[in-house]
């Protein structure tokens, strides 16, 4: 990796980006780590360089990515906060000083996770770019884990899949959460990530030739003469997803990779539905699985038209369709998140996690970074507590919220057939209040048709209390 490199990724983000402050960075960090090598024998500024091309990668900001640059040289040089703020300016000082602290954890075992997690979540007040960093950081650590004892991969696959990885999809950085679940997964099951590899790649490469280069060319031949400039991308690799639904779900490869899928990426919203016509006039679609997920997004902000049609050899086939805008938000998150608000091309509104919105607002709205972090901290991580499901996702709900809040947050039909809940492994009531950081699983009872009038009594959410009271209402009509 070179500092060139860097810089044309970040040219791509942004055409006039000051590209002196990479190259200083660059010769900073090369001197301050001068001699020291990573345990593969690497010279150390490589770990630096990879770090910040994953950032310019995620289209984070320029002093993300200098940030990036510079993230280890206060932990592992001579220099000081004050030497880089001298150099750098405060904001990027203060983005190497997150990193430096997120760093040093001193408990093992269950403290250590909690201990990680907070962390996790301060630096996210203090400034959310420090957490994409050390994302970075992590992932490069991954990529070259073979260098360390088994017994430290183990706990860094392990630490990573608990606490990085789910973070990562709660900010919707995905790109980084897949590839960092597929790095621990293959660590920490080495045998079912061969199997599920090889499996993987035979189906591919089938799968390639029989249906993908037809499907596409014939897809190809209409849009042009439609005039729809556009990019077809075939199925993105994710072996831990397809892991955890065959333990879930109990099912074999086959049952979970049935249909293959195919990424349509256009200029504009227009063309997304032009698109669409297209793809419905030229194959039969499969009725109940349309989604319009662009004029009704996820609630996690996601967009893309889903529709799954009986393609080429009657072979289900599943086409997502969305704009360049829509498709970086759904593999950078955040990050894309500020790129587009710089460019100012972040028309509507986004419907994310609520507090990533009121974050976002509070730094627009202040005047500097301490009113910021004031605010933060006051007002928009007072009062709620993150919540984690087994397969890692995070939900957010406010102090004090029940098994049964964390139920209905996951769905409605959880909730309305719940019955109790593991709270950390250890079986619990629906009315146990939840701590930041538990790990929750809802039992649920499949025959079971209408919620329990007695959760009123401990339901917190407007969510749950809502849902409970429709059903009450339908019962006494
Ligand atoms: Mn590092």
């Amino acid at each position: 990796m070179t500092i060139e490199q860097i810089i044309n990724e970040v040219k791509k983000n942004d055409s006039s980006a000051d590209i002196d402050l990479l190259k200083l960075a660059y010769d900073f960090a090369k001197i301050a780590h001068q001699g020291q090598k990573r345990l593969d024998e690497e010279p150390y500024i490589q770990h630096s360089l990879h770090t910040a091309f994953m950032l310019a990668q995620i289209k984070a900001d320029l002093s993300t990515v200098t940030a990036g640059l510079l993230h280890d040289t206060i932990e592992d040089s001579e220099h000081t906060f004050e030497n880089i703020e001298k150099n750098f300016g405060a904001e990027i000082a203060n983005l190497v000083q997150g990193i430096t602290k997120l760093g040093t954890v001193k408990y093992r075992g269950v403290e250590r996770y909690k201990e990680n997690l907070r962390k996790m979540f301060l630096a996210m007040v203090d400034d959310l770019r420090v957490v994409l960093i050390k994302f970075c950081d992590r992932l490069h650590n991954l990529r070259t884990l073979n260098a360390l004892s088994k017994e430290k991969q183990l706990r860094i696959a392990k630490e990573t899949l608990e606490i990085y990885a789910p973070i990562a999809g709660l900010l919707g950085v995905w790109r980084l959460k897949w590839q960092m679940e597929d790095i621990c997964f293959k660590y920490l099951h080495p045998e079912e990530f061969q199997k599920l590899k090889h499996k993987y790649e035979v189906v591919k490469k089938i799968e390639h030739k029989k249906f993908i280069e037809k499907t596409k060319h014939i897809l190809e031949k209409e849009l042009q003469k439609a005039n729809i400039q556009h990019q077809i991308e075939g199925r993105f690799k994710h072996l831990y997803n397809i892991y955890q639904k065959m333990q879930r779900k109990d099912k074999k490869f086959h049952e979970i990779y049935d249909v293959f899928a195919l990424r349509i990426i256009v200029p504009t919203i227009a063309d997304c539905y032009k698109v669409l016509g297209i793809v419905h006039a030229i194959w039969w679609p499969k009725m109940d699985r349309f989604k319009d997920y662009i004029s009704m997004p996820k609630p996690n902000g996601y967009q893309s038209l889903h529709t799954t049609v009986f393609g080429y050899d009657d072979k289900l086939t599943e086409f997502q369709i969305r704009t360049q805008e829509m498709h970086d938000a759904a593999l950078y998150g955040i990050a894309a998140h500020w790129h587009y608000k710089e460019k100012g091309d972040l028309k509507k509104p986004q419907k994310q996690p609520f507090w990533i919105k009121e974050i976002l607002n509070a730094q627009r709205e202040a005047k500097n970074t301490h009113d910021f972090i004031t605010e933060v901290k006051l007002n928009i991580f007072h009062n709620r507590i993150f919540v984690f499901s087994p397969k890692g996702d995070v939900f957010d709900l406010p102090e004090e919220a029940t098994a049964i809040d964390f139920a209905y947050a996951v769905h409605t039909e959880i909730g309305d057939k719940a019955t109790g809940a593991l709270i950390n492994e250890k079986m619990s009531v629906l009315s146990q209040q939840l701590k930041n950081g538990d790990m929750v699983e809802i039992i649920i009872e499949k025959n079971r048709k209408h919620p329990n009038r007695a959760w009123l009594k401990f339901a917190k959410t407007h969510r749950a209390k809502s849902k409970i009271k429709q059903h009450i209402k339908v019962k006494s009509l």
